[in-house]
C-alpha cells in the first residue's frame, strides 16, 4: 500500500499550521512550526498573494494530510461524498472521520493517526469482535472497537492512553475505558467534526 514517507513536519510548515501528525512532539517546543513557521525550501520565506486556486489547493492538501490519505483515495472519498445526500463538504469530512485509524486516534489509543494505522495493521484492534487489520475500514453507528486483550499492555497503547488523558473523546463515540472498548454512538455532526479546514474550498476545487 502506498504511503507518504518523507518528513511530516514539512507538511505542517507548508500549511503554516500544526496538523498534529507526530503525537506528543507536537505539543512541545521541538515542534517545527514553533521553531520555523514558514514554508520549507529555498523560497520558503518569500511572501506572495495566493490565487483562488492556490487557496483551494492548500485546503485540500491540509485535509488530506490531517487524515493521512493520499490523492487517489482522497478523490474516491470525494466522489462518495458527492453521491451522498446533504452537503458534500460535510459528507467528505464525515467519511474521513469514519475510518478505523481516525477512530482509534480519536479514542486516544494512539498518539497520532499515523501510529493508529500501524497499530491497526499489526492487528491490535477488533471491530465487533473480529480482528481487523485495514486502517481504512469505515465504521458505522453501533460498531464496537476494542483493543485486543493481549495488546492492552503494549507500550505504544499504554503511552497513548496516558498522553490522551487531557483530550476529550468526541460525544459521537462512547468510551468504556476500563474495558479498552468504545461504541460508535452515531455518526458525527458538523460541529463535532470541527477541523481547521474550509471544506467548501475543497469541494470547489474538485467541482471544476
Ligand atoms: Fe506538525 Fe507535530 Fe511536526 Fe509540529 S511536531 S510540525 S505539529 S507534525
Amino acid at each position: 500500500m502506498a504511503r507518504y514517507t518523507n518528513p511530516v513536519c514539512k507538511l505542517c510548515r507548508r500549511e503554516g499550521m500544526k496538523l498534529f501528525l507526530k503525537g506528543d512532539r507536537c505539543f512541545t517546543v521541538k515542534c517545527a512550526v514553533e521553531k520555523r513557521n514558514y514554508p520549507p525550501g529555498e523560497h520558503g520565506q518569500r511572501r506572495s498573494k495566493p490565487s483562488e486556486y492556490g487557496l483551494q489547493l492548500r485546503e485540500k492538501q491540509k485535509m488530506k494530510r490531517i487524515y493521512g490519505v493520499l490523492e487517489a483515495q482522497f478523490r474516491t472519498y470525494f466522489e462518495m461524498a458527492a453521491r451522498q445526500k446533504g452537503v458534500t463538504g460535510e459528507n467528505l469530512v464525515r467519511l474521513l472521520e469514519q475510518r478505523l485509524d481516525n477512530i482509534v486516534h480519536r479514542l486516544g489509543f494512539s498518539a497520532s493517526r499515523a501510529q493508529a494505522r500501524v497499530l491497526v495493521r499489526h492487528g491490535h484492534f477488533r471491530v465487533n469482535g473480529r480482528r481487523v487489520t485495514i486502517p481504512s475500514v469505515m465504521l458505522k453507528a453501533g460498531d464496537v472497537v476494542e483493543v485486543q486483550p493481549k495488546s492492552r499492555e503494549l507500550t505504544e497503547i499504554v503511552g497513548a492512553i496516558e498522553g490522551a488523558k487531557k483530550r476529550r473523546v468526541p460525544a459521537w463515540l462512547e468510551m468504556d475505558a476500563a474495558n479498552f472498548k468504545a461504541t460508535v454512538r452515531t455518526l458525527p455532526s458538523k460541529e463535532e467534526m470541527a477541523i481547521p479546514v474550509q471544506e467548501q474550498l475543497v469541494v470547489a476545487l474538485y467541482s471544476k
